[in-house]
């Protein structure tokens, strides 16, 4: 088994703002797992939220030693053993998870979705993102979104308002927003919520610092809206702690270690009667289509991340209408293109 690896900077089709910052160009890691001749794709996209770069990642993968293992089917005890060797690394991690689960697939001629007995026509319809942003960037942008009927909206800066009337001056869509732990105080994500509501949104995610969780529950005591979760949710062990302050989890493979443990957490918010969206970073087509095999068991997905970027290595998952259209090709279905 022999993995290689490699940077690749995805650039992005406008400067992509958040509560965080903005950026034009967004690294990722790709990996590839080659076994008894078949290849699988694994991908990367760290993020420094979490603490990773594409040289933590290439560092993790470089120190991985996985001489002990003779196949890809032994992929419970390869992602043991790359879990335990280090903290952290959930991207890393992540590459490795996908590449398995790749090969796997490739191996038996099976897309991932069919392998878990899920159903191909059973995807949610997906969001199309709009980050932060003048007037005249987000009109635009909301033109650009046109074949997607549902609008995601980054919110949590000073200009809240702004955005959204610009919004509902182009489109009545269904928006969903983010605020990415942008307000943080309680009575400020109350009254944009409230706001937020009568707008014709339909959830909002990480309305407060993921470090201020008895103030999130707080908030959801005195509002209608929905809550996800996003960077409270990060793995499994997060789950059960956020009951009573969020209705539901974002899992993004870059966050969770990959497609193993994305599947145990949603097993689990089902067993806290929470909903599960599946998210993503800015990534290429890899990490999407591999999300995307997971969409039959979730209510919302925002696997957008490929369409953000206009230089995109694979060709894989995509949507029509917004709502994903899983194939069947072995595997997570992307496939390197040619330069
Ligand atoms: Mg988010």
């Amino acid at each position: 088994m022999k993995i290689t690896f490699s940077r690749f900077d995805l650039r992005l089709k406008h400067t992509f703002t958040i509560a965080r910052g903005g950026r034009d160009v967004s690294p990722v890691v790709i990996v590839e797992l080659e076994h008894g001749g078949i290849v699988g794709y694994g991908e990367a996209a760290p993020s420094a939220r979490y603490g990773e770069s594409p040289d933590s990642v290439s560092g993790f993968l470089a120190a991985l030693n996985l001489t002990a293992f003779k196949t890809p089917f032994e992929l419970e005890s390869i992602l043991t053993y790359v879990e335990k060797a280090a903290p952290g690394n959930t991207a890393a991690k992540a590459s490795v998870d996908l590449a398995l689960h790749d090969w796997i697939g490739k191996k038996l001629g099976l897309p991932l979705y069919r392998y878990w007995g899920l159903e191909g026509g059973k995807t949610p319809r997906t969001s199309f993102t709009i980050g932060i942003d003048s007037p005249k960037v987000i009109e635009q942008k909301v033109r650009e979104a046109e074949l997607y009927p549902i609008l995601k909206i980054k919110l949590g800066g000073d200009n809240d308002e702004e955005i959204i009337r610009t919004i509902r001056g182009v489109t009545k869509k269904t928006l969903r927003v983010d605020a990415n732990e942008g307000w943080k105080k309680r009575e400020v994500a109350v009254e944009r919520i409230k706001w937020l509501e009568q707008e014709g949104v339909e959830f909002v995610e990480q309305p407060m610092p993921a470090a201020d969780l008895a103030g999130t529950a707080w908030v959801r005591e005195r509002v209608n809206l929905p809550l996800i979760a996003d960077e409270n949710s990060l793995r499994l062990q997060d789950v059960p702690k956020l009951q009573g302050a969020f209705d539901g989890i974002n899992i993004k493979l870059m966050k969770c270690t990959g497609l193993r443990e994305a599947q145990r957490m949603i097993g689990t918010a089902r067993a806290c009667s929470m909903k599960v969206m599946l998210g993503c970073m800015i990534e290429s087509s890899v990490a999407i289509s591999a999300a995307a095999q997971l969409a039959p068991l979730v209510e919302y997905a925002d696997l957008d991340g490929n369409v953000l970027i206009n230089n995109d290595p694979f060709d894989g998952v995509r949507s029509l209408d917004g709502v994903l259209r899983l194939t069947d090709r072995p595997g997570h279905g992307a496939v390197r293109l040619e330069h």
